[in-house]
């Protein structure tokens, strides 16, 4: 049994603790919570840190088999043309990819993160998956324009996910612009309601500029792919109010990124009633589109907000708590304890995996965090963190 003490304990759910103690076993599961003078912990006992010790975070949103991409795609370029490069790019020695992916997923975890939504489009990431550390739920993206092809495109995916843990794997929908409405009718007959889907929304406004106008930057994404874009037609409404209700209705709804979803839309989302989750990936937006989503609209659906780091295509590490910071900076009513829940519970529910994580509470196995250089809780450029379990 190791006894973790700490200058203040943030247990995430429940109050936070000064000079708190927390017990976990070899494996890492807490056996118990204690106040600074509890007579259960005998002081010579106690690892004693200075800093803040947090459950370990939840990266709601990766593609970690797109780790050999870093540095290798123009910043600003905005959506359709970053998805060009990406596609052009993309294409590497099978040996690199196994490479960056592992080392991807060493990074993640020094880095504090226990858990991660993974989005693939090949089963390259399956094995480093199976021995890390890391949980990693596996989304496998679905794309297609044509409505001849749908099943096989399903069937495809189906093939890649069964490399992966059952348990941790569902297909999903790719994008609104990378597919079509029968693409995301056919979802409802090829899914059970315990599949998770997690889907890019609205990360440009020239996807909102699709579904309203039929018009824009994936028009010309379309002709250079040469994709067939003759699906689109002019709705006068946003993507998320297009697609939206194709999909089926009790399925767990991650939506990415929501840079350009407007008060409307979330007034809209919410009138559906489902269970989704709203994703921010501050670092790729500002990588990609320069622009951040406006979080507070946001806030009155707080419980249902996560983050993701996306991939080292559209940013510069894999860490959580780099996306803290940005969101911090930016956002200053935002703070640390509102931002620690994203990073961690919600993420953890998001993904079905509370009952193991997301929080420090006996039974679970959160892995533990501790931040330094925090100045009366409040995040700034300069803290640091160390994994402790
Ligand atoms: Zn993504």
């Amino acid at each position: 049994m190791r006894y973790i003490s700490a200058s203040i304990v943030v247990p995430v759910v429940g109050n936070f603790l000064k000079n708190g103690v927390v017990a976990i076993d070899e494996s890492g599961v807490v056996k118990g919570i204690y106040e600074q003078n509890d007579v259960a912990v005998l002081d010579e006992e106690k690892e004693v840190y200075e800093g803040i010790l947090i459950p370990a975070f939840v990266n709601a949103h990766c593609h970690i088999e797109l780790s050999h991409m870093l540095d290798k795609t123009q910043k600003g370029l905005g959506l359709p043309r970053f998805l060009s490069e990406v596609m052009k790019g993309r294409a590497a020695d099978e040996s690199e990819i196994m490479g960056q992916i592992a080392l991807a997923d060493e990074l993640m975890w020094k880095n504090g993160i226990q858990a991660v939504g993974d989005h693939v489009n090949t089963p390259y990431s399956a094995e480093v998956k199976a021995h890390s550390k890391i949980v990693y739920h596996t989304f496998v993206e679905i794309m297609g324009l044509n409505k001849e092809d749908i099943q096989p495109r399903i069937d495809a995916a189906r093939d890649t996910e069964f490399y992966f843990d059952a348990n941790h794997a569902s297909i999903t929908p790719h994008a609104p612009y990378s597919c079509s409405k029968e693409l995301f009718k056919a979802f409802k007959r090829a899914v059970s309601e315990d599949n998770i889907f997690s889907i890019h929304n609205q990360e440009s406004d020239e996807e909102n500029k699709l579904f309203r106008y039929r018009e824009g930057g994936f028009l010309d994404f379309y002709k250079e792919m040469g994709f067939d874009a003759e699906g689109f037609k002019a709705q006068a409404r946003n993507s998320v109010q297009s697609y939206l209700p194709h999909l089926p209705k009790n399925n767990r709804l991650i939506l990415v990124h929501n840079t350009f979803t407007s008060l409307k839309d979330i007034d809209f989302i919410n009138r559906q009633d489902r269970d989704v989750y709203y994703c921010i990936c501050p670092k790729a937006n500002l990588y990609i589109e320069g622009k951040l989503p406006k979080i507070l609209n946001f806030i009155p659906d707080r419980a249902k907000m996560v983050l993701g780091t996306d991939s080292l295509a559209s940013n510069d590490g894999l860490s959580i708590l780099e996306e803290m910071k940005v969101l911090a900076s930016h956002f200053e009513h935002l703070d640390f304890l509102q931002l620690l829940q994203w990073a961690t519970i919600n993420g953890a529910r998001a993904l079905g995996l509370e009952d193991v994580m997301g929080s420090i509470e006996v039974s679970k196995r959160p892995g533990l965090l501790l931040l330094q250089g925090m100045n009366n809780l409040r995040i700034h450029d300069r803290v640091t963190l160390q994994r402790i379990a």
